[in-house]
């Protein structure tokens, strides 16, 4: 089978994919079907956190697999429980709904801060703000979430009741407030499609304060920050903040669809019987995957992950090109068209991500400093 054509033939032309097929991959390491070798600075989009086919991964997928695969929500799974048990204790926060994607997790947290806003203000308090350049999902409530315009011309009409506040304008965000009436706040941290964007210190505990006197849903999306990505397990930890509500996907399974809504004492009985549900929801292989995923997120690991995002921007910086991000989420001002220095890495032997004008780099949070260092030396030579 020619992998290209075929998929090219039958499947949605909604991806615009490099022309690469990738046959498999080994830790920081990927093959395509002619067996050219490439270094992974992508993860999947920030999703295989331990690479390729870790083999504490796969063995804790495989021996989930292999003694019980699903069961459905109507009953209690170790996976599952286990999962929520560690994600509270790691966060502070207090009960979990878990689904499939980052969408899914933001509709979730949507929900949470409406039914919250309607139980505790009234039914017209609705309205949720969120920041342009945002990005929170595909679905049509998230895409309505998703703070450019771009994305929604030709869907509408999307889900009503969200407002735009410029990210890092704090009185432009309490007029918002002051003149509308307010559910909920979301924000990330890093806005990670909108061009590795991170804000300000002080406009995020501006928000976290304003959301506080105002008894609105202080939510954060970790769907691409959280999970280690940033050196911490969840971004928010930078800012000595605590969200109501954390909705992370992306590397929370390392490879497999999971995504997870975390709910602070504040809005845990928010969602009752009924409210909400996901057949998928919690999979018993998914969570055991994340299970593991967690336990090698230690301090010492983090700390790392923080290390290597500091290699990375001095070596760039040096190289004189401005980085923005965190930890292992990086974005590289280029010189030429991000779509040239893309083909310039594959080319090279490096596959990387772009967002907006940016090139990002997302590696596997576990790179050995060999493997980064040659793709670091790579990255330079193609953006020159
Ligand atoms: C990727 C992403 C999403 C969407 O996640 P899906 O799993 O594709 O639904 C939402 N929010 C942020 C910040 C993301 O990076």
């Amino acid at each position: 089978m020619n992998i290209k054509q075929t998929d090219s033939r039958y499947v949605a032309h909604t991806y615009k994919r490099f022309d690469v097929a990738i046959v498999k991959g080994d830790g920081c390491l990927c093959y395509d079907d002619n067996g050219k070798e490439y270094i992974d600075m992508t993860s999947g989009i920030g999703v295989n956190a331990f690479g390729y086919a870790d083999p504490v991964w796969a063995q804790a997928v495989a021996d989930q697999a292999k003694t019980l695969q699903h069961t459905s929500n109507l009953y209690y799974t170790a996976p599952c429980a286990e999962l929520a048990e560690i994600l509270c204790t790691r966060t502070g926060m207090s009960r979990v709904f878990f689904s499939n994607s980052g969408a899914e997790a933001n509709e979730c947290a949507v929900k949470v801060a409406r039914k919250y806003a309607a139980e505790h203000k009234g039914a017209e308090y609705y309205n949720i703000i969120t920041l342009n350049k945002s990005f929170h999902g595909r679905t049509l409530t998230t895409l309505a979430a998703t703070g450019q315009d771009s994305f929604h011309h030709t869907f509408l009409p999307l889900t009503d009741g969200f407002l735009y506040a410029e990210p890092n304008d704090i009185d432009g965000l309490k007029k918002l407030v002051n003149e509308n009436k307010i559910a909920g706040i979301l924000i990330e941290t890093v806005q990670g499609e909108g061009g590795v964007n991170a804000l300000d210190a002080d406009f995020v505990k501006a928000v976290d304060m304003i959301c506080k006197e105002n008894d609105i849903v202080f939510m954060v999306d970790e769907v691409q920050t959280g999970n280690g990505r940033t050196g911490k397990l969840y971004s928010y930890m930078h800012f000595g903040v605590q969200p109501d509500v954390v909705s992370t996907a992306k590397g929370l399974a390392a490879g497999l669809p999971m995504g997870a809504t975390l709910m602070s004492e504040k809005v845990a009985d928010v969602l009752s019987y009924g409210d909400h549900g996901s057949t998928f929801g919690g999979n018993p292989v998914c969570a055991a995957a994340a299970v593991s995923v967690m336990n090698r997120m230690d301090e010492a690991f983090l700390a790392e992950v923080t290390e290597k995002g500091k290699y990375i921007k001095e070596r760039i910086e040096a190289a004189c090109y401005p980085v923005s991000g965190l930890g292992l989420m990086i974005g590289i001002k280029t010189k030429k068209p991000v779509s040239e220095v893309l083909a310039a890495c594959i080319e090279k032997g490096v596959l990387c991500l772009s967002a907006k004008e940016k090139l990002r780099l997302l590696p596997p949070l576990n790179i050995p400093m060999d493997l980064l260092e040659e793709a670091v030396d790579k990255i330079i030579e193609a953006l020159g």
